[in-house]
C-alpha cells in the first residue's frame, strides 16, 4: 500500500520515521481519523477543523491548510483504491534528540495512511455490541486527539478479553465516553442523551451529525452526564465514532439493554447518517 510521509507517496516498507520522532518517545502528537464511503471522505472538514484545533492546542503549527489536507487525502484514497475504510492522520512536534525541550527549528513529522474496513453493513449493525465498563485513566484534556492512548489501550485489552466490542470508561459513576467512541442512551420518553463537551471527552465529529439529524428527525435532546445505572436502564444505547457511525449497544458488563436486540433509534440514526454520508458526496 502507499504512504503518505512528509511530502511523499511512498510504498510502506519505505516508509520510515526516525526513533527520535518525539511521536515515538513522548507522544508528542495528534490524530485524526475520516472515513471513507464509496470512495469519498465522509464530513471531512469537520474532522479537519479538530485536526487543527488539536494541534492548536498543543502548539504545533498545522502544516496545511485544510483544501491541502483535503487533496492529499483524496490522492491517497485514490492510489490505495479505497472505497470504504478510513484514511488516518497523525503529526508529530518532528524528531530531535530527546530532551522535553526543543527547538525553533523542529519540522512536524506527517503520516498519512488508508485502511480499509466494512462500516455499513458490518456485522456489529445486525448483532450489537457488547460493551464492559471500566474506570477511564486518562489524562484531563480528552478533548485534544492526542496520539497517547495508553489508557485506552489498556481498557480496550480488558474489554476484548471479556469478549467486548468497546469500553465504556466511567469516572466518579459517570460514563465520560467509549473508549474510541462518543456514548448515547435513549430515554424511557425517547429522548437522546449524551454527555456536554468539556475537557473530560473528545468533541466526537460523528457526535454532532447524529445529533443534527436527531434533532431534524424530531427526536429530543438532553447533554448531561450518564450514570452507569442510567446507561443499564435505558430503553436504548448506542455509540458512535468516525470508523464505525452509528453502533447498537445489546448489553453492558453482561446485563441486557431493553430486549437484548439492536435498537430502532440506532438503527434509523444510522441509516439516515448513511444516506447523509452519500448526499454529500454527489455534492
Ligand atoms: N471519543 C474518543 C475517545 C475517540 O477516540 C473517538 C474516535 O476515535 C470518539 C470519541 C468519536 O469521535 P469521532 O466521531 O470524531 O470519530
Amino acid at each position: 500500500r502507499t504512504i503518505y510521509l512528509d511530502g511523499a507517496f511512498v510504498p510502506a516498507a519505505d516508509a520510515r520515521v526516525s526513533v527520535m520522532d518525539r511521536g515515538f518517545l513522548f507522544a508528542d502528537g495528534i490524530y485524526e481519523v475520516s472515513a471513507v464511503l464509496d470512495g469519498r471522505l465522509v464530513d471531512n472538514d469537520a474532522h479537519l477543523a479538530r485536526l487543527d484545533r488539536s494541534l492548536a492546542a498543543i502548539g504545533i503549527a498545522n502544516p496545511h491548510a485544510p483544501e491541502a489536507w483535503a487533496r492529499l487525502q483524496a490522492e491517497l484514497v485514490r492510489r490505495n483504491g479505497l472505497a470504504e475504510g478510513v484514511v488516518y492522520i497523525q503529526v508529530t512536534r518532528g524528531a530531535a534528540e530527546r530532551d522535553f525541550g526543543y527547538g525553533p527549528d523542529l519540522v512536524p513529522t506527517v503520516v498519512m495512511f488508508t485502511q480499509p474496513k466494512t462500516i455499513v453493513g458490518a456485522p456489529v449493525q445486525a448483532s450489537g455490541a457488547r460493551v464492559v465498563t471500566r474506570p477511564d485513566l486518562r489524562w484531563a484534556r480528552r478533548d485534544i486527539k492526542s496520539v497517547g492512548l495508553l489508557a485506552q489501550v489498556m481498557a480496550k485489552r480488558e474489554a476484548a478479553a471479556a469478549g467486548a466490542a468497546e469500553v465504556f470508561m466511567v469516572e466518579d459513576g459517570f460514563i465520560t465516553e467509549g473508549g474510541s467512541s462518543t456514548v448515547f442512551v435513549v430515554t424511557a420518553a425517547g429522548a437522546l442523551v449524551t454527555r456536554p463537551l468539556s475537557h473530560a471527552v473528545l468533541p466526537g465529529i460523528t457526535r454532532l451529525a447524529v445529533m443534527r439529524l436527531a434533532a431534524e428527525a424530531g427526536l429530543a435532546l438532553d447533554e448531561r452526564a450518564i450514570a452507569v445505572d442510567e446507561a443499564v436502564a435505558a430503553r436504548e444505547v448506542f455509540f458512535t465514532s468516525a470508523s464505525n457511525f452509528v453502533v447498537p449497544v445489546v448489553a453492558i458488563d453482561g446485563s441486557d439493554i431493553g430486549d437484548g436486540r439492536p435498537g430502532p433509534h440506532a438503527r434509523r440514526l444510522m441509516a439516515l447518517y448513511v444516506a447523509l454520508a452519500r448526499a454529500e458526496a454527489e455534492d
